[in-house]
């Protein structure tokens, strides 16, 4: 016998009036829900013991989020230890060779490198209020672990940060710049001995002492309320774009592109610009060096809806329900989920999921060093060449992308491969 829930009836929505609904019942604030969903996407899928420790962070963020001295304490660590606000940029060489105008959010620009500061900045603070001892995190290729340890150090938190073994070897400058940051590196030998393994032995560490550890989430995913809580960390990206759009354009842009790992850059540029229906958004996921299974990273294009860590959303899976493997050439899109409101947010057309390959992205690499003298992340250097795509059958429209990441740390992989 099937149950047959009042969610099922309506989703996803079929029309373009039902999916405005959706939409603006997002805008409202009404989803997520209650219970951490956006429509059927979201939740939390977590063991009991966690689950006072989890409506405590939620009950707090409330509090905190609404609270003068905590706001002004963010905005003003955010102005003189992370250097906001990071600039609007106009892109020009780019947007003569390209046939548009492309200006550039510069979160290359922020402390440590990257966008993943501005959540790590605003969880540890939260952290203090909720009284915990410690800071655990995972991190793949490192770049979120350098932001937390920063972020510890800074606020003053013991920190330990889970790292696959495999990536411990290779990812050793970082390794050492979370040590010099005063964080405790885990290396985990159990498993794949990678992300995974990582994410798996961080959620054993806090499911034994919940009270006392704060498990500081790195991307717009996980359980209710950490999707909510790292989108409304990293919406001054978009808030500020928007701003800065108006200011020093005049006008909004037509589109508006953002790298997809997890989906925290993305969610945080996109947010703001949500309730613009002029202006398009567009998400792009690694496509690596093809469509087959274990290929790519590219998890709304080819995946279906599962659970994975906590949340229920589009997941890479092979028809048994297993975790697909996957593969890009960027550290930071190698990841086989995706936050819940990105699936909302595609169920409901609002936002489109596209792809660019690893070639794409070198190439666009080198567009970005040679015209504009900027080395990018691999990670947005996607975007990039996803709008060079775009810009041909789109010229003379106005667009901007999330610069999110400096490509310093991917020297080795780029003299590997370019
Ligand atoms: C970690 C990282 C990403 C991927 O994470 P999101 O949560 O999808 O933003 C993208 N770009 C850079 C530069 C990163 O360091």
């Amino acid at each position: 016998m099937s149950i047959v829930t009042p969610e099922a009836l309506v989703w996803p929505p079929r029309t373009d009036a039902d999916r405005a609904d959706e939409l603006a019942k997002l805008l409202r604030a009404e989803y997520p829900d209650s219970s951490g969903r956006y429509g059927p996407f979201g939740g939390r899928f977590v063991p009991e013991t966690l689950m006072p420790a989890i409506t405590r962070l939620e009950r707090e963020a409330a509090i905190a989020l609404n609270d003068m001295a905590f706001l002004s304490q963010l905005e003003s660590e955010g102005r003189s230890w992370i250097g906001r606000e990071t600039p609007l940029m106009h892109a020009r060489t780019l947007s003569k060779l390209w046939g548009i105008s492309l200006y550039f959010k510069r979160e290359d620009l922020a402390h440590t490198g990257a966008h993943k500061i501005n959540n790590a900045l605003g969880q540890v603070l939260l952290a203090k209020r909720l009284g915990v001892k410690r800071i655990i995190a995972e991190t793949g290729a490192g770049q979120h672990g350098v932001a937390t340890a920063a972020a510890c150090a800074r606020v003053g938190f013991p920190c330990r940060v889970y790292m696959g073994a495999v990536d411990v070897e290779r990812q050793a400058p970082n390794v050492q710049r979370m040590k010099w940051l005063g964080a405790e590196v885990f290396p985990v030998e159990s498993g794949d001995r990678t992300l995974r393994a990582a994410i798996d032995e961080a959620l054993r560490d806090w499911v034994a002492d919940p009270m006392n550890t704060h498990y500081l989430l790195g991307s717009a995913v996980g359980p209710h309320p950490f999707p909510l809580l790292v989108r409304t960390f990293q919406s001054i990206v978009g808030r500020e774009s928007r701003a800065q759009m108006l200011e020093s354009v005049g006008r909004l842009p037509d589109a508006v592109f953002a790298c997809v790992g997890g989906g925290s850059n993305a969610i945080g540029m996109f947010h703001p610009f949500l309730a613009d229906s002029s202006v398009r958004l567009f998400g792009v996921e690694a496509g690596g060096t093809g469509d087959a299974a274990g290929q790519h990273s590219a998890t709304i294009t080819h995946g279906r809806p599962g659970v994975l860590h906590g949340c229920y959303s589009y997941l890479l899976q092979d028809s048994a329900g297993q975790v697909g493997d996957t593969h890009s050439v960027s550290a930071g899109l190698d990841y086989p989920g995706i936050g819940p409101e990105h699936s909302f947010l595609h169920a409901i057309q609002r936002v489109s999921y596209i792809t660019a390959l690893d070639a794409q992205a070198l190439d666009a690499v080198r567009d970005c060093c040679r015209n504009e003298g900027i080395l990018p992340a691999l990670e947005p250097s996607h975007a990039l060449a996803a709008i060079k795509q775009w810009a041909k059958s789109n010229q003379g429209t106005t667009v901007l992308l999330n610069l999110c990441g400096r490509g310093d740390k991917d020297m080795p992989i780029l003299m590997r491969n370019m």
